[in-house]
């Protein structure tokens, strides 16, 4: 079973859904030649058996040639929510962190060519990097935080949080239109631009400003 830490509370929570934003920064949306979703934000899901806290490693897996890193902020949810008005869902987010959302990006162009599921470039074991969490009575996100992250020391995604289409109260009213989310449950919000290839042996850093900092190593 897999648990999440939060900064400074002895409370060990398991991790539920683990619900995945696409697309939600313009920029991103443009360098994989995709348009930008205007009604309603794309969804997909990962499983709590992919998550890795920073400081371990992703095993590269053996039947993709095109691992990508998704740096991006992931949302806690804290309390049972369903077709949540603004208040609901502000007040439904127990906190934050930084996540990794690793994926075998040739399976994904494969997948979307045949019209298929992406599933399985999402879910492989250790494709889920997650920071410690900080609570939000210890932290308000303003959207002014810097969101980066760099391979072997180089900066390949640096953006700010405040870019995404969708933000967070809107996306926690979005998905709780169409399913039921729980304490435990985890929303990736999508990444900014400037996401790369990376191989065995790659040293990957990242962080969100006043949020925390991730780190693994590719193997
Ligand atoms: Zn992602």
């Amino acid at each position: 079973m897999k648990t999440i830490n939060i900064k400074n509370s002895n409370e060990e929570i398991q991790i539920g859904k683990v619900v995945c934003v696409g697309r939600n920064y313009a920029d991103h949306a443009k360098e994989m030649g995709n348009d930008i979703p205007d009604k309603f934000p794309i969804v997909f899901m990962k499983t709590a058996t992919c998550m890795i806290n920073s400081g371990e490693s992703v095993v590269h897996p053996d039947y993709s040639e095109n691992l990508h890193h998704e740096v991006e902020l992931v949302l806690l949810i804290g309390s049972t929510v369903k077709n949540a008005n603004d208040e609901e869902a502000e007040n439904a987010i127990a906190g934050y962190a930084v996540g990794l959302d690793m994926t075998l990006r040739d399976l994904q162009f494969k997948s979307k060519e045949k019209g298929e599921p992406w599933t399985f470039a999402k879910i492989f074991d250790t494709s889920g990097v997650l920071s410690e969490f900080v609570s939000k009575d210890e932290y308000e996100l303003t959207g002014n935080e810097r969101i980066y992250l760099s391979v072997n020391g180089e900066t390949k995604q640096d953006a700010i949080v405040g870019l995404m289409l969708f933000n967070p109260v809107e996306t926690i009213k979005n998905i709780s239109s169409r399913m039921t989310l729980e304490k435990g449950d985890l929303i990736f919000t999508g990444t900014p631009a400037g996401v790369s290839r990376v191989a065995k042996g790659d040293k990957l850093s990242g962080g969100i400003e006043n949020i925390g900092n991730i780190e693994t190593t590719i193997v």
